[in-house]
């Protein structure tokens, strides 16, 4: 069944980044009825910009909105405000391997609600800042705890979308973990609490004898725009790569563990820790197949590489 909004988005226009009003009724601060995506703009040793699948954020916040009951810009509308906005922000794109520009596009209910129900108006408003990385480690080995008590998402829920409130309910076990000196929480799926989900901001790979593995998408998981494209790089490059259930024991006996995502790109994991106990991979350094998809990945997101795929977007 399908719960789409019909409405059309007006042509949009630039402002200077500040404060947007909101009513207080508005079905965002009330119910939470907000996706919004993440992709970054780099800087090509050229001086020209490059944009990576942004077409894949576009298709993606569609799928989100059709969950939340919301309308949503076409694939073309996203693209040209993502690019327009980016045009528009050229000074703060990071010289080549100096970091990114981080683009935040959000659609949000805006209209007035009292009971719940979606809102009658809706906002899709973009905002750039420029970042350098992560996690404070950069491409080093990044910690991680296995959550056994909280849960990301559950079947039927709203975890394979990028959805607001998904991020509101990592916030606690993220704190913990961070306050005990972990990098991230890696969550495990809410019925068996044995299969590996993905991390409060990324997805997880997992290499064993060459084999790399990784969560398959099943509604509990964000279908990542880096995962995918892992994939197919690893794939590329001669590995087999499965998508399936992965166990927590799988992960524990792991050569080699990272993640991916927009923001991370792909971060070597050096220790899991599960139930108390610690695990470290090889000498808790950056693994070695880790360390080669990164390196295909951004040469590609940079503009370094032949881009054979045909990912990424230039902007005068
Ligand atoms: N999982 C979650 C929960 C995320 O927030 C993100 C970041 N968007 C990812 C995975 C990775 O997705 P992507 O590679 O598209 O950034």
């Amino acid at each position: 069944a399908k719960c789409s909004q019909n409405g059309t988005f007006s042509e949009g226009e630039l402002q200077p980044f500040g404060p947007i009003e909101l009513n207080p009724s508005s079905a965002v601060l009330n119910y939470g009825q907000g996706i919004f995506e993440g992709l970054k703009a780099y800087r090509k040793d050229t001086g020209s910009i490059l944009l990576f699948r942004p077409e894949e954020n576009a298709l993606r916040i569609m799928m989100g909105a059709e969950r939340m009951c919301m309308p949503s810009p076409t694939v073309e509308q996203f693209v040209n405000a993502v690019k327009l906005t980016v045009l528009a922000n050229k000074r703060w794109v990071p010289p080549t391997g100096k970091g990114s520009l981080y683009i935040r596009p959000l659609l949000m209910g805006s209209g007035v609600v009292l009971g719940l129900a979606p809102a009658p108006e809706y906002t899709f408003l973009i905002f750039v800042s420029p970042v350098g990385n992560y996690f404070k480690e950069g491409l080093a080995p990044i910690n991680l705890i296995v959550e056994n008590d909280f849960h990301r998402a559950t079947p039927g829920g709203t975890g394979g979308i990028k959805t607001i409130g998904n991020y509101a309910s990592v916030l606690k076990a993220q704190s913990i973990a961070k306050a005990n000196g972990y990098s991230d929480v890696l969550y495990l799926d809410s019925v068996h609490k044995k299969y590996l989900e993905e991390v409060s901001s990324c997805n997880v790979f997992v290499l064993k004898d060459k084999v790399i593995s990784t969560p398959a998408i099943k509604g509990t998981i964000l279908p990542g725009i880096t995962r995918k494209s892992i994939i197919d790089v690893a794939r590329s490059q001669g590995f087999q790569v499965e998508e399936r259930l992965v166990s927590v024991d799988e992960l524990l006996d792991a050569d080699e563990v990272f993640c991916t995502g927009t923001a991370v790109v792909v971060s070597p994991v050096g220790s899991i820790t599960y139930l108390g106990k610690r695990v470290q991979y090889g000498n808790g350094g950056v693994g070695v197949v880790s360390q080669q998809l990164y390196s295909a990945l951004t040469s590609l997101q940079m503009g370094l590489s032949n881009d054979e795929m045909g990912w990424t977007v230039e902007l005068d």
